[in-house]
């Protein structure tokens, strides 16, 4: 069986514990859904958390991943990161 990708508008997938509407509908949601006992729904605010907290006890981790950030931006983005470092923290 597989997923189909159905991206109707403004509406959520099913349910990834239950497979009904509870993305839809948190007053009626499963419990599996509003406890999200699995993590499934992790957000990206705990992502972040998670890795903040993790890069402040590992500083190799944190150059890991500053490395792969500015190795994955566009020149653009990279020009608009120069113009904020010196913006914010240049001497001039
Ligand atoms: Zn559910």
């Amino acid at each position: 069986m597989t997923e189909t990708n159905n991206a109707r508008k403004n509406e959520q997938e099913p349910c990834r514990y239950c497979g009904g509407n509870c993305p839809n509908d948190e007053d009626h949601a499963c419990d599996g859904y509003l406890g999200d006992i699995d993590s499934i729904y992790a957000t990206g605010t705990e992502l972040f958390e998670f890795l903040y907290a993790k890069c402040r006890e590992d500083h190799d981790l944190l150059a890991m991943i500053v490395d792969e950030y500015l190795v994955s931006l566009s020149d653009n983005k990279l020009i608009e990161l120069e113009d904020f470092l010196t913006n914010n923290f240049g001497d001039d």
